[in-house]
């Protein structure tokens, strides 16, 4: 059965690449119906850095990405810690040392750092002189182990790539490389092949950065008398003026997107897109019921709107492109966008809705600590998702939701300087009569008007009255400005914001009057 991996080193932060890789890891596998394996390639402690790892795990169960084995989900080739495998990668190698395919090497880093120096200035491939190839064995048991190598050849190979063109090498220039370290620890090439063939790896998917490292690991395949797996490489992510994707084009952190309110399934639908697209992108994914939630996003951008299991039904390695992918930071706002839209139609127990209401209702006491003491019925998440309901065409991001919707959760400040044009966008007795009207009619309705609807995007009861009064206006052209516009200016004195129907309905009857008679006094 299909086996995928991703196989980060901790040596930093996760970012967008490495994101991307592990996304494709897991829609191949899930396409293929097999597992994949996360296993933490740790074997360079020199490079180790401290909360590497607990910033991975976090960030790949925020993005829902759930591998089948690896740290705390044993499938039984653990630990998938590669510092903790030692034995195993010891397995491996004696019987390469005693049938002479490897030797050992006892140079010092300094001796081998000038060799490769000496012999790159001479013109040669090599980067090692194979000073210790021919110790005795009493030399070599009188020293102590240094690093082991292995022989290089000079066989002809072919690399083949599922993504790539296959490279062919009539005669391979391979230098003798170390497999296992002073610190008896082994190199990334030598513990990456055992691991791969050690946990029934079948397709290796990896960033392009690593193709020239095959060669090598194919070559150890062939030492070790192993089938090689199957080989696929990501074009890397870049700037869009090609250099390496770096902060200039946008953040590259994940935990960066993270702590911007971004929602994990937008993200990874604009990673997907960073190098693949559907094959057909005019027939995205069939509706799940008869309600289409896809088809209600606005395509306005010409990018698919792909939840992850979307995504997984129309991925496929043909479809990855073979150029370097860069990065536009708008696309992922709008993506973000059609993202809060779809989940807001998932009213599923603990579905995209509610996950919504808790995550927003956290930005926002985080924001105004006083709101729960104070205003508790403002700070409930059944009160907030409306809010979102109601922005959901303004905000790119839940963060957006304070800066935005202020007068959702206090009275409106009508000294200010925009609430005064505002003001004085109508005469003050267009302004005083609209209100009063305004006031008859809400005061008209009852409660029940305000509630959330029953049938989600039905008008309102309140839209519909509020349409009535504007079509009842003797001057048509002036009817929306006169109504709206000091209605607006009394319920949130900004100039633009979410609907005003829509205000109505969440602020409720007692708080619209309380503001309308604030606007008439
Ligand atoms: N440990 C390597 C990395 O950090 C993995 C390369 C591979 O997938 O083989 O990316």
């Amino acid at each position: 059965p299909p086996k995928l991996r991703f196989a980060p080193s901790p040596t930093g932060y996760l970012h967008l690449g490495g994101l991307r890789t592990a996304l494709y890891n897991h829609l191949l596998a899930r396409k293929l119906g097999g597992k994949w394996v996360l296993r933490i390639e740790d074997t360079d402690q020199t490079r180790y850095v401290e909360g590497a790892v607990e910033s991975l795990l976090r960030t790949l169960e925020w993005a829902k990405l759930d591998f089948d084995e690896g740290p705390g989900r044993d499938g039984g080739k653990g630990p998938y810690f590669q510092s903790q495998r030692k034995e195993v990668y010891d397995r491996y190698l004696e019987p390469l040392i005693s049938s002479g395919k490897a030797y050992r090497c006892f140079c010092t880093p300094e001796r081998l750092a000038s060799t490769r120096k000496r012999l790159q200035k001479e013109g040669s491939n090599e980067g090692y002189d194979r000073r210790c190839l021919g110790l005795s064995e009493e030399e070599v048991q009188e020293r102590l182990a240094k690093g082991e190598r292995n022989i290089s050849s000079n066989a002809s190979m072919t690399q083949e790539d599922l993504i790539y063109d296959s490279i062919h090498y009539d005669s391979l220039p391979l230098e003798d490389f170390v497999l296992r370290k002073s610190d008896g620890l082994p190199t990334y090439h030598f513990a990456n092949v055992v691991d791969d063939h050690e946990m029934g790896i079948t397709h290796v998917l990896r960033g392009e950065e690593w193709l020239p490292s095959t060669p090598k690991h194919m070559q150890l395949y062939d030492a070790l008398g192993l089938p090689r797996p199957k080989f696929a490489h990501l074009p890397l992510l870049v700037n869009p003026d090609g250099s390496k994707l770096s902060k200039r084009a946008g953040d590259v952190r994940v935990e960066d997107y993270i702590a911007k309110s971004y929602e994990p399934e937008a993200l990874l639908n604009f990673v997907a897109l960073m190098g693949w697209s559907p094959q057909s992108s005019a027939s995205s994914s069939p509706p799940e019921d008869s309600e289409s939630a896809a088809s209600a996003v606005p395509n306005s951008d010409n990018t698919d709107v792909l939840p992850l299991h979307d995504l997984i039904a129309q991925f496929s390695l043909e479809a990855v492109n073979k150029n370097r992918a860069s990065m536009q930071a708008a696309k992922l706002d709008f993506l973000n966008r059609a993202h809060i839209r779809l989940k807001l139609e998932d009213r599923s127990e603990g579905g995209g809705r509610a996950e919504l209401a808790k995550r927003a209702r956290q930005i926002l006491v985080d924001k105004w600590p006083e709101l729960s003491e104070e205003k508790p019925a403002l700070a409930d998440e059944s009160y907030v998702i409306r809010v979102v309901e109601a922005l959901k065409d303004r905000i790119y991001k839940l963060l957006d939701i304070p800066s935005l919707g202020p007068y959702f959760f206090f009275a409106p400040d009508y000294s200010s300087a925009l609430a005064t044009k505002l003001y004085q966008s109508v005469s003050p007795e267009v302004y005083t009569s609209t209100l009063s009207k305004v006031r008859d009619l809400v005061s008209s309705l009852p409660d029940s008007a305000f509630e959330p609807q029953s049938i989600p995007n039905a008008p309102s009861p309140v839209k519909e009255a509020l349409d009535q009064l504007v079509l009842s206006h003797p001057d048509g052209k002036k009817a929306a400005k006169e109504i709206m516009m000091p209605l607006r200016h009394a319920l949130t004195g900004q100039k633009v914001g979410a609907s005003v129907p829509d205000i109505v309905s969440v602020l409720g009857k007692a708080e619209v009057l309380a503001r309308l008679d604030s606007g008439l006094a």
